[in-house]
């Protein structure tokens, strides 16, 4: 698998793929976390040389969250889907089970990738934390680090994968804080002509 595969909510990994070259982040960054990233070996390098970067700016960034299982977005997956059945039984008591588990699947879906579906899968998407310690903040606006990402991150190859304003293609809303490695040549076009990843997949990159 290269760089530059895409995993979106119709673009499947398979649920049972699992790279053979992670590496585990926390040595280079924050060692008190007690979650462990994985990033596969080139993004996790750039990743890092990343971080550096942001350091001799005075931002702290790191990596909060990077690649996650099959297995692991099964139980994510099923703990969201249990909660927004629950929350639409004491909204809706009158409604019926089956349209509460209708209803309940569609928040889900929008909220979170199945299993096999998630770009955390591949190994080459991160969740960066440089603001309340892994507690993202609603109010982005006037954060600095996430301007300097935003600014700098296509240098080390990494593109936001979910901007703001277009939901319609990723199918996810702005995610300020997910970060997707392709390569600094591609990360770079990326910015530059001003697209999210999918229509650089399919419209620059010709591929399906
Ligand atoms: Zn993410």
């Amino acid at each position: 698998m290269d760089n530059l595969i895409l995993v979106n909510k119709t673009h499947s990994i398979g649920v049972d793929y699992v790279p053979t070259d992670l590496v585990a982040c926390n040595k280079e960054q924050n060692a008190k976390m007690n979650y462990i990233a994985y990033l596969r070996e080139e993004a996790y390098r750039n990743a890092m040389d990343l971080r550096n970067d942001a350091k001799s700016n005075d931002y702290d960034i790191y990596v909060y969250s990077g690649f996650r299982s099959g297995a692991h977005q099964q139980r994510v997956f099923e703990n969201f889907l249990e909660q927004y059945t629950k929350d639409l039984i004491q909204k809706y008591p009158s409604e019926s089970l089956e349209e509460i588990k209708k209803q309940a699947y569609l928040l889900t879906t929008r909220h979170v990738a199945r299993p096999g579906y998630s770009e955390h899968q591949t190994g080459l998407a991160m969740d960066i934390a440089c603001f309340y310690k892994g507690n993202y903040n609603e109010d982005i606006s006037n954060i600095g680090e996430i301007e300097w990402m935003h600014d700098n991150a296509h240098k080390y190859g990494f593109i936001l994968r979910y901007p703001e304003g277009f939901e319609e293609i990723t199918g996810y809303k702005f995610e300020p804080w997910h970060y997707r490695y392709i390569g600094e040549e591609h990360a770079t076009k990326v910015v530059k002509k001003g697209l999210v990843y999918e229509d650089y997949y399919s419209k620059i990159l010709g591929l399906k």
